[in-house]
């Protein structure tokens, strides 16, 4: 599952490849042949992320709807046009690139309404400059689900995936298994700006690094993360601890990240 800052750099690039340009398009495969003959020949106006979904804006209202799900993925290349590589569903060419779209779990059309409705659906993600993260707060501190499920919630808050779930909430000494509710404004909020941090220099760098100053290109995967799929933790030296949220691997130091509350599910 990609996370949130793939979606946004795919964002970024399509949105360079294709946007101000009218459009062929097509569904090499055939799946898509019917929602593609009737942006085919439009202008594409927009290409926004909205947590993991991509929104393609078309004159006269029509927003193309992609979310890559597990096993889905983009192709963007310069002309000329070639031969469609696997099972592309939807293809987009303009007068300088071809994007193709292969295996995504949602690629269909939506009217205006549909689009705000979507969009109303996600939650404020941590990238986008008009999210609003009191939003996120208000679900966060009415919760008792724990706070490594609320974060990866993308109703709840958008753009934070498996390895970033770990990574803040422990440069935030923030225990995952903390209730919504027992999360005060200031802690959040340390949560919100580290999320938008880490985000943003994964959509610039194109890789996942939460330790600071660590390199893209240099530094092995090992050396770009502090826990996730660690057995000792960087700070204290300390065994992590590896458990499961929702069937996702999560990781924990509880000497740097003690558990403050009364953890999830307990009587009180
Ligand atoms: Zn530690």
């Amino acid at each position: 599952m990609p996370e949130g800052h793939t979606i946004h750099r795919a964002a970024r690039d399509h949105r360079r490849a294709l946007a101000g340009q009218v459009l062929a398009v097509s569904s090499p495969q055939g799946r898509f042949a019917e929602g593609a003959g009737r942006i085919d020949g439009r202008r594409c106006l927009t290409v926004e992320a909205y947590g993991k979904h991509l929104l393609y804006g078309f004159e006269g209202g029509a927003t193309l709807h992609i979310h890559l799900g597990l096993f889905g993925r983009f192709r963007v290349r310069k002309l000329p046009v070639t031969e469609p590589r696997g099972a592309v569903r939807v293809r987009l060419v303009s007068t300088t690139h071809v994007v193709d779209v292969n295996g995504p779990n949602t690629c269909r059309l939506l009217d205006e309404p549909e689009t705000l409705s979507l969009i109303g659906r996600i939650g404020p993600d941590v990238l986008r400059a008009d999210a609003d993260p009191e939003r996120a707060f208000r679900r966060i501190s009415r919760s008792r689900a724990a706070i490594g499920r609320l974060i990866m919630d993308q109703s709840v808050m958008a753009g934070i995936g498996n390895i970033y779930r770990s990574e803040i909430l422990w440069r935030q000494a923030v225990h995952p298994e903390t209730p919504g509710r027992a999360i005060d404004r200031e802690t959040f909020d340390r949560i919100w700006r580290d999320a938008k941090a880490l985000l943003s220099i994964g959509v610039r760098r194109n890789a996942i690094i939460t330790v600071d100053g660590a390199a893209a290109s240099r530094s092995r995967y090992g050396e770009r993360v502090n826990i996730f799929g660690k057995t000792r933790c960087p700070a204290c030296r300390g065994d992590i601890r590896r458990f499961e949220i929702d069937g996702r691997r999560t990781f924990v130091c509880e000497a740097c990240q003690p558990l403050q509350a009364a953890p999830v599910g307990a009587t009180s």
